[in-house]
C-alpha cells in the first residue's frame, strides 16, 4: 500500500494539496466552492459524483465546527472513502479447492491493458501456490496471444491458444476443458475486447461466457478499464455492464494519471468494486484497491 501511495501521489499530490489548500483556507464564498468543484471535475470526478461531495462537505462544515486544517483535511478524507463504497467486498472470488478451477474472465477494450493484468494477476497467484493455465481469446489482435504466452513463460502457467482468428469462444472453451482436465486452481482467460457495435461485442462477449458455463460456472468478469482515458472509462462500463455480468473492476495505468477520479464514477454506475489496480507495465505492478489508501494516495 506504500507503494501505491508513492506512484499515485507523484501525480495526483496535486488534486489534493489543491483540495486542501482551498478548503483550508478559511470562510469559503461562492468562488472557493466552485474552484473546489472544478478540482474534482478536473480529477474525474464527474458533475453528479462532485456535487454529492461539495454537499457533504458544504453541509458538514456548516453544521459541525470544522475549523482546523486536520478536521477539514479529516472531513474531506471520510468524506471521499464514503462515497467509494468501504464497505464492498474486494476480495477475488476464493480458488476452490475440489479440484474444479476457477474461472476468471478479463473483459475491457483493447488497449486498456487485459493482457498485461491477466499476466500480472497470474504472477501474483502462482506465487501464491497456485497452478494457473492462461487462455488466449483474444484471437482478433495478432499479437496479443504472443504477449500471453510470454507471460505465461516468464510467470509459470501453461497456456492455450488458438489460431489467429480462431472463434474466441471456442479457444476459452478449450482452455477450460484443459484446465478441468489437469486440475489447474484457475484459468485466466484473456478475451477480445473490440467495441466495433455494442451487438457484435454482445455476441462474441457472451458466447464465450456461454460456452464456457457448459464446462464449469465463470466465477469472476473483471473489467479492465484504463484510468487514464477519464470519461470514456465510464462510458465502457455502461456497455460492458448491458453485455456480461461484471463482478469486479481492475483499474489501470494509475501511475500515470491524475484522473483517478474515475473509479467514484465507475463503481457508482456499476454496482461492482474496483478490485485491482495497474500502477505500471512491468509483473508486480498490480495491487489490491483499498479506499483508504487510494484516498491517502489522492490527499497526498
Ligand atoms: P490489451 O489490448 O487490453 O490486452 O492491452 P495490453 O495489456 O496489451 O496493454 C496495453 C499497453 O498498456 C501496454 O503497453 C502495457 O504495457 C500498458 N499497460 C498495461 N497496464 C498498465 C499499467 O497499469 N500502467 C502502465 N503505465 N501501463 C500499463
Amino acid at each position: 500500500l506504500d507503494r501505491l501511495r508513492g506512484r499515485l501521489s507523484r501525480s495526483q499530490n496535486s488534486v489534493g494539496q489543491g483540495l486542501l489548500g482551498l478548503l483550508g483556507a478559511g470562510d469559503l464564498d461562492e468562488d472557493a466552492w466552485e474552484e473546489i468543484e472544478d478540482t474534482l471535475i478536473m480529477a474525474d470526478l464527474g458533475a453528479a459524483m462532485t456535487q454529492r461531495v461539495v454537499d457533504t462537505l458544504r453541509e458538514e462544515i456548516a453544521t459541525r465546527q470544522v475549523r482546523t486544517e486536520a478536521e477539514v483535511r479529516d472531513l474531506l478524507r471520510q468524506t471521499l472513502i464514503d462515497n467509494l463504497h468501504p464497505e464492498y467486498d474486494r476480495s477475488l472470488k476464493a480458488l476452490p479447492n475440489d479440484g474444479t478451477p476457477a474461472v476468471l474472465l478479463v473483459v475491457g477494450v483493447n488497449g486498456t491493458g487485459k493482457t498485461t493484468t491477466t499476466g500480472k494477476l497470474a504472477r501474483v497467484l502462482v506465487a501464491d501456490g497456485r497452478a494457473i493455465l492462461l487462455g488466449a481469446a483474444d484471437t482478433f489482435r495478432a499479437a496479443a496471444a504472443d504477449q500471453l504466452q510470454t507471460w505465461a513463460e516468464r510467470v509459470g502457467a501453461e497456456v492455450v491458444r488458438g489460431k489467429e482468428g480462431a472463434d474466441p469462444a471456442s479457444v476459452a472453451f478449450d482452455a477450460v476443458a484443459r484446465g478441468v482436465e489437469t486440475g489447474v486452481d484457475a484459468v485466466l482467460v484473456d478475451t477480445a475486447g473490440r467495441l466495433h457495435t455494442k451487438t457484435g461485442l454482445m455476441d462474441e462477449l457472451g458466447k464465450v461466457k456461454r460456452v464456457v458455463e457448459k464446462k464449469t460456472e465463470v466465477d469472476e468478469v473483471l473489467l479492465v478499464i484504463d484510468a487514464t482515458t477519464g470519461q470514456n472509462g465510464l462510458m465502457q462500463a455502461r456497455v460492458f455492464k448491458d453485455v456480461v455480468d461484471i463482478t469486479g473492476v481492475v483499474l489501470t495505468k494509475l501511475d500515470g494519471t491524475a484522473k483517478g477520479g474515475i473509479v467514484f464514477q465507475v463503481q457508482h454506475e456499476l454496482g461492482v468494486p474496483v478490485k485491482l489496480v495497474g500502477l505500471g507495465e512491468g509483473a508486480d505492478d498490480l495491487a489490491p484497491f483499498t479506499p483508504e489508501a487510494f484516498v491517502n494516495a489522492l490527499l497526498g
